[in-house]
């Protein structure tokens, strides 16, 4: 590998631009669906353009395992995000703690990186067009998620959980099937589900770092 070679860890964290509540983006993605409210969130190139594009300016004045902290404001989002200079120390796998084998990951591979150690896998793919065409030296992505109209939900399953009708008081039990909007079945109002429910039975992604290659 050349030495011009260059990864970035990245976390991001953006405020729906619908609902306003927070939004894991675990990956450079051009659009993200929003737990809460299910809209999709698009976030502009630009966006990631600053965050990447900052990140390889300052590169020679981070220490390795150090990193940057910012909020970045485009048309009405709001993104937090956190960098970090890696490797070295080389990202390891969260299961065994064995150092990822990154060399083994040729820039275009678009597969699953598996763990020498434990057989733990990770998504590995090439840098999206739209990021490559905006910061040139992006080539390989790594631990990160995918673009997806879904909701980035954890899990599914959650227990069921009941609340009262707000106009008749009726009991009404919802599970990680509902829809957000459910009608009571003693009145027939239409109930929509407070966040704080609507978030025990889809929890959210936690966000987590993910990595980007940079060659050139
Ligand atoms: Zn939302
Ligand atoms: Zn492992
Ligand atoms: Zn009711």
């Amino acid at each position: 590998m050349s030495a011009k070679t260059r990864y970035g860890i990245f976390k991001a964290m953006v405020d729906c631009s619908h609902c306003g509540n927070p939004v894991v983006t675990n990956g450079p993605l051009s659009r993200t669906a929003c737990p809460s409210c299910l809209q999709t969130v698009t976030l502009p190139p630009d966006l990631w353009g600053g965050i990447i594009g900052d990140y390889l300016a300052d590169y020679d004045k981070l220490e390795p395992g150090s990193g940057t902290d910012g909020t970045l404001m485009t048309g009405d989002l709001t993104v937090k995000y956190s960098c970090v200079r890696l490797p070295p120390p080389a990202p390891a796998c969260p299961t065994c703690e064995e150092n990822w084998d990154l060399e083994s990951v040729e820039n275009g591979a678009d597969r699953a990186l598996v763990c020498g150690k434990c057989g733990r896998t990770t998504p590995v793919y090439p840098a999206p067009p739209w990021l490559r065409e905006i910061v040139p030296s992006a080539k390989q992505v790594f631990f990160a998620d995918r673009e997806t109209n879904e909701p980035e939900v954890a899990e599914k399953g959650a227990k069921p959980i009941a609340l009262t009708c707000p106009q008749c008081g009726g009991g009404i039990v919802v599970n990680a099937d509902s829809d957000r909007t459910i009608p009571c079945k003693y009145c027939g109002v239409d109930v929509y589900l407070p966040d704080g429910v609507w978030l025990k039975l889809h929890p959210a992604k936690v966000a987590k770092y993910w990595m980007v290659r940079f060659e050139g």
